[in-house]
């Protein structure tokens, strides 16, 4: 099964996938992890990426296809991939279109995600990353039992560089503008089911559980 999630930044796209993960099998490709961490190991890629990710900017649509083409053809999923984060603009979905051909795949299912902005900035802005073994804490709603200081590693939390609001802002306004017709591509080829991202977690789970019963 391969499943392409589109949701806002900070709707809880990391979330599902690790449901996803954990409870069918499925392999993670993120487009933003893969950034994230070409910048920290300070590769080519990286150093080219970082001014546009700072500034919450797209990344160019060629270096992200070239990402996701690499990225199939290196490692085989048995059971499928959750793509999150990818496509983000309709020129990638149409080349991701042909590279799923070649490769003999199909995306089964796109979720998307659907939570009202403010919402979206409390989560972000309240988000910090345990650097080890990146456990992802809310001053917010989840925090950790001592200020800033993972639970499980007792690592310092960071805040990701683009968490900031003015970034952040720049990433909402850049989703707005690509989604509605991103999710249009895909409403014509009847893939899309939506989930309130409102909800409590477990609520999320039934619904999301419900719609991939529904596909079999
Ligand atoms: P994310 O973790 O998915 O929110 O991505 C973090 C940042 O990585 C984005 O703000 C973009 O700068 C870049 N990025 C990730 N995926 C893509 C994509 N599919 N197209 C363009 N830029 C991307």
């Amino acid at each position: 099964m391969n499943v392409l999630l589109i949701g806002a930044p900070g709707v809880g796209k990391g979330t599902i996938s690790r449901y996803l993960i954990s409870n069918y099998g499925l392999d993670h490709i993120s487009t933003g992890d893969i950034l994230r961490e070409a910048v920290v190991n300070k590769t080519e890629l990286g150093l080219k990426v970082k001014e546009y990710m700072d500034k919450g900017a797209l990344v160019s649509d060629e270096i992200i296809i070239g990402i996701i083409r690499e990225r199939l053809s290196k490692c085989k999923s048995s059971n499928g991939y959750i793509f999150d984060g990818f496509p983000r603009t309709n020129t990638q979905a149409i080349a991701f279109e042909s590279i799923l051909k070649e490769l003999n795949l199909k995306i089964d299912v796109v979720l998307v995600l659907d939570v009202e902005d403010d919402i979206v900035i409390k989560r972000i802005t309240g988000r910090r990353t345990c650097p080890k073994c990146n456990t992802i804490y809310n001053i917010y709603y989840s925090s950790p039992k001592t200020q800033n200081v993972c639970d499980k590693c007792g690592c310092e939390l960071f805040t990701r560089n683009d968490d900031n609001l003015e970034s952040l802002k720049k990433r909402l306004s850049e989703y707005h503008t690509n989604a509605d017709s991103l999710i249009h591509y895909y409403d014509e080829l009847k893939l899309v089911k939506h989930i309130d991202a409102s909800k409590t977690r477990e609520e999320e789970y039934v619904l999301l559980v419900k719609i991939l019963e529904g596909l079999k």
